[in-house]
């Protein structure tokens, strides 16, 4: 034997030797029973057996060394503190027996009350409970407390099926001819007793055991097996606790609030926890036992009501709340019973609230000096602060989901069907709200998403075309909703046996994924009316906008990364502006050459020769031009990254498909096709089977002469015009895909002989970087960095390489499985994974850095505006994170988070 074996380890804790520091030893209940005993709260004497406890036995299946002594020591020591023995047949001691993790598990694992009580000791416990007189009263007590502690038991310790416990009791209510508990006397549960006893042995094969000490051994070991019941592994995966936690096992002193009118039970919290008001609020049932207050058996009244029941414990709860909040220093949550005039406190924890509630409780602590503001700023995250910038929907009627999706980009949206772009632009002039619905969405949809309220796909993932554009527009969207059929020709879409046409009113939730037929009311956010400055904080009786504002103030002055934005037309750029964002990290320039450029683009792409060519780029420079002019007049004073157009080139070109079917049909009409055939012949060129890994980005530029020049040309004479006229624009050109330094160097040097050209002495400084989105740019990030002014991290493509993950495809179709598996815990085109794209990503910087030293590093993924990631890019040590305009606030609110969680410095 080891000398560690021979030490025992302390297993079992009295509830005034823990803390509520100890909530991994001793679950969290355990811990904040501890906590209130310390404060000299009234708590009903009881111990704690650790989660170190329920691990051991988990592992090998028997209670570890040394446990059965302790719990009879602690046990001992409780019958003192009552001056009670467990089950004593004249006045007997019963103890409930709870499970309590660190993590609140609400209802998933076990809890066995009135252990202790047997054929005997029920009759000492009616004896005790008539002290008041009332024999038949204490009778019904001592009764029902014995008939639940068996029904309890057999449920929960011996798998008897509960229902046979119900079905008996109905059968006595039956005969008694009544539907209420209430009306049986001590005689039907005496009845009662006897058939639940009945049912014990038929499916144990043994009598109910009258043993205290192994009724309480049993119940113990019932509750460590909990954590393995079956819906508390799911509810443990789906909130990602930890499997190997363990629960803690809380053996407390029973006391009563079902001894008649003067006991009673309740719940209350110390503020409102869906607003976060001060107040007093919560629920009282009097001659109840919580069980029964969850039931929902009776009625409850407000808390407010006990102060006429009974003054005297109202007063002292609400003094015990009032000093648990000042302690805690945060909202409270707390079961209480009253005992025949006597207060009891059975729980208590921080409580959980609403995303609302987080920021008003976090800004009146402040005011109440309890917490500083970074704490504040601890207590709030950036998914709380989304929650409340989108529209939601007031679900107060009964409305059924048809389908469910992916919650692509939240909000809440309602409007006349459209299959087509065309559709959504015209019934939008006409004033109507319209979700459009397609299998997928692509660049020439654009048209249509502006138009629309809300966007639905039966196709893709987080990152489809859909979701990125909608979330960049702050728009609604479910993607993957795969149970809809769409059927774009015939206008028309069918889910579950029903079909909706176009003009049939639809409501989806982007939060949710969830799809509603019907208009479903929808209300704006205040906060986003803050953001955009149409609520002014300091002069409205807003405590929300108030306390975000404060919060967000605070969360500004601390963050060391700056935020920018991803905004590629006048309105958004102004839009992330008024949200905060500290510039522009990416402008994509390919969708200013969709819509009446294509056509141009067309005869670019199929340019005979030089002079072709150049005649349709000299048509789509003023184009260019006068799109740059206008974001660097809205982002006046502040950088403005432009990337390089980087769409497959297929995208330019109509579908080859359809485009062979119209020159077959003209053909055949004897018309002149000299044009379209050209047209697919181009098309059939440039076919790719597999285009995100084609001929896009830098690797289009060095193709097709003259396209990159054009756009640099754009860019520096945009910005010039824009400083002749006053304002100030700060260009960074940014170079897509690149791979390899040569790549950069051919398309800067280039660029460089225009913008001398153009620039000439302006004043205007015009940068050039890449984008870091291959591998393979990522591992030579020294070489790189030498012809690189900055770098930004294109982390959606940079995963879809790293992972092999086609980013369109992965999401809707196979990730709930990977889900399931646990080989991630979110996609990663959500939140970065921070062990392999991550890696790049660090390698990229500190290379980066080490070749050229204050090299500006940004990122400009989907993960820029992920809370998750931003703390990781504040780690790394970027210098900013680029979002969508409406994940600016979010990315602002995180990136101080990040600060003051790992203690970093205040400045930036
Ligand atoms: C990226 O790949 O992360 C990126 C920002 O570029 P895009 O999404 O346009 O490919
Ligand atoms: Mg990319």
């Amino acid at each position: 034997m080891s000398v560690q074996e021979t030490v025992e380890h302390k297993y079992v804790y009295d509830f005034a030797e823990g803390n509520r520091e100890l909530k991994d030893l001793l679950g969290g209940k355990g811990a904040n029973l501890a906590e209130m005993t310390n404060l000299g709260l009234p708590v009903p004497p009881g111990f704690t057996i650790t989660t170190e406890a329920c691990k051991a036995y988990l592992a090998t299946g028997a209670e570890p060394d040394g446990l059965a002594g302790q719990i009879a020591t602690h046990l001992a020591s409780l019958e003192q503190a009552m001056g009670k023995r467990l089950g004593d047949p004249e006045d007997p001691l019963l103890v409930s027996v709870r499970s309590g993790a660190k993590f609140s598990m609400p209802g998933m694992m076990e809890t066995v009350l009135n252990v202790g009580l047997n054929d005997r000791s029920v009759v000492g416990l009616s004896a005790q409970a008539s002290a008041g007189g009332d024999q038949a009263g204490a009778d019904r007590f001592a009764w029902d407390s014995y008939r639940r502690l068996i029904q309890m038991f057999g449920k929960t310790v011996c798998e008897v099926p509960g229902e046979e416990f119900e079905h008996a009791l109905d059968d006595v209510k039956r005969a008694k001819g009544t539907p209420n508990d209430l009306d049986l006397d001590a005689d039907d549960l005496r009845g009662l007793v006897d058939a639940y006893k009945k049912i014990f042995f038929k499916h144990t094969g043994r009598e109910f055991p009258q043993s205290p000490r192994e009724q309480l051994d049993l119940a113990i070991r019932a509750v460590f097996e909990s954590w393995n019941a079956e819906r508390a592994i799911l509810y443990r995966r789906q909130e990602r606790i930890p499997a190997d936690l363990g629960t803690a096992v809380n053996v407390v002193a029973m006391v009563f609030g079902n001894l008649g009118p003067d006991s009673g039970t309740g719940v209350a919290f110390t503020r409102d926890p869906a607003s976060g008001a001060q107040g007093i609020y919560g629920d009282y049932l009097a001659n109840a036992q919580g069980e029964d207050v969850v039931a929902g058996i009776r009625n409850t009244v407000p808390l407010q009501e006990l102060e006429r029941l009974d003054k005297k414990s109202y007063d002292e709860l609400l003094g015990i709340m009032a000093r648990l909040e000042g302690h805690y220093q945060d909202l409270c949550d707390i079961e209480f019973t009253i005992e025949r005039g006597k207060l009891w406190m059975l729980q208590t924890r921080v409580g959980k609230r609403t995303a609302a509630a987080a920021f008003v409780i976090a800004g009146q602590l402040v005011d109440e000096g309890l917490i500083d503001l970074d704490e504040a700023l601890h207590r709030v995250n950036g998914a709380q602060l989304a929650q409340l910038m989108f529209p939601r929907f007031r679900l107060d009627h009964e409305f059924q989901p048809v389908a469910k999706g992916i919650g692509a980009s939240p909000g809440a949206a309602s409007g006349k069907v459209v299959f087509t772009s065309a559709r959504a632009v015209e019934l939008a002039a006409e004033g109507e709200s319209v979700i459009l619905v397609r299998r997928e969405t692509n660049p020439d949809d654009l048209n249509g998403m502006i138009a629309a309220q809300g966007i639905l796909t039966s196709r893709g993932g987080k990152t489809s075309h859909a979701a990125v554009v909608a979330r960049g527009m702050g728009k609604t969207c479910v993607s993957g909703a795969d149970e809809i059929e769409v059927n774009v020709p015939q206008r028309r879409f069918v889910v579950g046996g029903q079909t909706v046409v176009e003009g049939d009113v639809v409501s989806i939730d982007g939060t949710t994924g969830k799809v509603y037929l019907g208009e479903v009311p929808v209300m704006p956010s205040e906060v986003v009316q803050y953001f955009e400055g149409s609520l002014d904080p300091e002069h409205i009786d807003n405590a929300l906008v108030r306390a975000v504002h404060r919060i967000m103030t605070h969360a500004d002055t601390r963050r060391r990364l700056a935020v920018r934005t991803n905004a590629d037309t006048g309105a958004d750029a102004a839009r992330a502006r008024r949200f905060g964002a500290e510039g522009i990290g990416l402008c994509r320039t390919e969708h200013m050459f969709l819509g009446d450029r294509r056509e141009l683009v067309e005869r670019l792409i199929l340019a005979r020769d030089n002079a072709e060519r150049d005649a349709a780029l000299a048509a789509l420079l003023p184009l260019q031009r006068a799109d740059f002019e206008e974001i660097f007049r809205e982002m006046d004073g502040l950088p403005v990254t432009v990337r390089l157009i980087d769409p497959p080139l297929h995208e330019f070109l109509p579908p080859l498909e359809q485009l062979a079917v119209n020159v077959a049909v003209a053909q055949e009409r004897g018309e002149d096709v000299a044009q379209e055939e050209a047209l697919l012949a181009a098309v059939r060129r440039m076919h790719e089977e597999n285009p995100m890994l084609g001929l896009r980005g830098v690797r289009l530029g060095l193709v097709i002469p003259g396209l990159f020049a054009m756009q640099v040309r754009a860019i520096a004479e945009a910005a010039v015009s824009v400083t002749r006229s006053g304002a100030v624009a700060k260009p960074e050109i940014m170079v897509p895909l690149v791979g390899a330094v040569q790549e950069l160097e051919t398309v800067r040097a280039e660029a460089e002989k225009i913008i001398a050209e153009v620039v000439g002495d302006s004043g205007v400084e015009v940068l050039i970087g890449t984008m870091i989105e291959v591998p393979r740019a990522a591992l030579t990030a020294g070489q790189i960095a030498e012809a690189a002014q900055f770098f930004s991290f294109g982390t959606n493509d940079l995963t879809q390489m790293a992972w092999g993950f086609s980013r369109d495809d992965v999401e809707g179709a196979f990730f709930w499985r990977y889900l399931e598996l646990g080989i991630f815990g979110i996609s990663p085109f959500e939140s970065i994974d921070r062990d392999g794209v991550g890696r790049l990503v660090r390698i990229a910087a500190e290379e980066g850095r080490a070749a050229r030293p204050g090299l500006k590093l940004g990122v400009c993924g989907e993960h820029g505006g992920d809370p998750d990631s931003v703390h990781f890019f504040h780690e790394v040590g970027l210098d900013y994170v680029s979002c969508s305009p409406f994940r600016v606030p979010v990315a602002r609110l995180e990136a101080g988070r990040a600060v003051v969680e790992t203690g970093g410095s205040d400045s930036r």
